[in-house]
């Protein structure tokens, strides 16, 4: 059985008092004990979200991380850095950091390599554009993403690995995959793992899906036999919503 997951990924949003009072909805909300919840705050709050949900079942993640272990590095923050402050899992690959800060499968690689390193957790995202589903190259561009920023690992340390599949055409557009097209290219990432590595490991990589879930298309995307759960953005931002859709399995 693999792992059910709902991240929030807050991006540039909630200062100190926001996240304390999101962060306290979320709190006071009945989770079920089956999902595993994650917010990922600025890096600015992340101390502060880590000491409000001390007691909670709700862990926090990091947007980023740099490759690099320390040193002349400006407005960068290191994988030590997030785990002095109890943060143990690393959104990495975001269409954002992609298109915004020019990150790459290179680049990214390099940034797997270090968190895997300092024995994190990673959510992986990675997706095609909008041309390039259009142009019928979404299934090679996801390949070439998955094969070069991860296909060097060793089996072992997938344990550390969750996979996001964000097709960028529907991430904060309101435009979602259906649930159909979602499946369809979940199966497929399956089958590049069972066919890189095993079908032992294929069958237990969490595999999410994110752009422009809410809550009236989550259960409908979550029910989705390769559809390990969701990374939200927008929703996220919203305790209602982002406890309806932690619900929706
Ligand atoms: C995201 O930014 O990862 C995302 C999925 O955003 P949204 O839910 O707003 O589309």
């Amino acid at each position: 059985m693999r792992d059910q997951i709902v991240a929030g990924n807050w991006k540039m949003n909630n200062d100190q008092n926001q996240t304390q009072t999101l962060l306290n909805v979320l709190k006071n909300h009945k989770k079920p004990e089956n999902v595993r919840v994650m917010v990922a705050p600025a890096f600015t709050q992340l101390s502060q979200s880590v000491t409000l949900l001390e007691e909670d079942m709700i862990s926090v993640a990091s947007q980023n991380v740099n490759a690099e272990a320390s040193g002349a590095y400006t407005g960068e923050v290191s994988v030590d850095m997030l785990k002095g402050v109890g943060v143990s899992t690393v959104i990495l690959g975001h269409s954002e950091r992609r298109s915004l800060y020019h990150e790459n499968n290179t680049s990214l690689a390099d940034k797997v390599n270090t968190t895997i390193e300092a024995g994190m957790e990673i959510i992986f995202c990675f997706g095609e554009q909008l041309e390039e589903r259009k142009s019928n190259r979404h299934f090679e561009v996801v390949k070439e993403q998955l094969s070069e920023a991860l296909f060097h690992l060793s089996a072992e340390v997938w344990s550390q690995i969750v996979l996001a599949y964000e097709p960028v055409w529907a991430i904060g557009t309101g435009e979602t995959a259906s649930p159909a097209q979602a499946q369809e290219m979940h199966a497929f990432i399956r089958n590049l793992i069972q066919d890189h590595y095993t079908a032992d490991l294929a069958q237990k990589v969490a595999i999410l899906y994110g752009g422009s879930v809410k809550p009236g298309n989550a259960q409908e995307i979550f029910s989705m036999e390769d559809v390990d759960g969701g990374l939200i953005g927008g929703a996220s931002l919203n305790a209602e919503d982002f406890m309806s859709i932690v619900n929706a399995f």
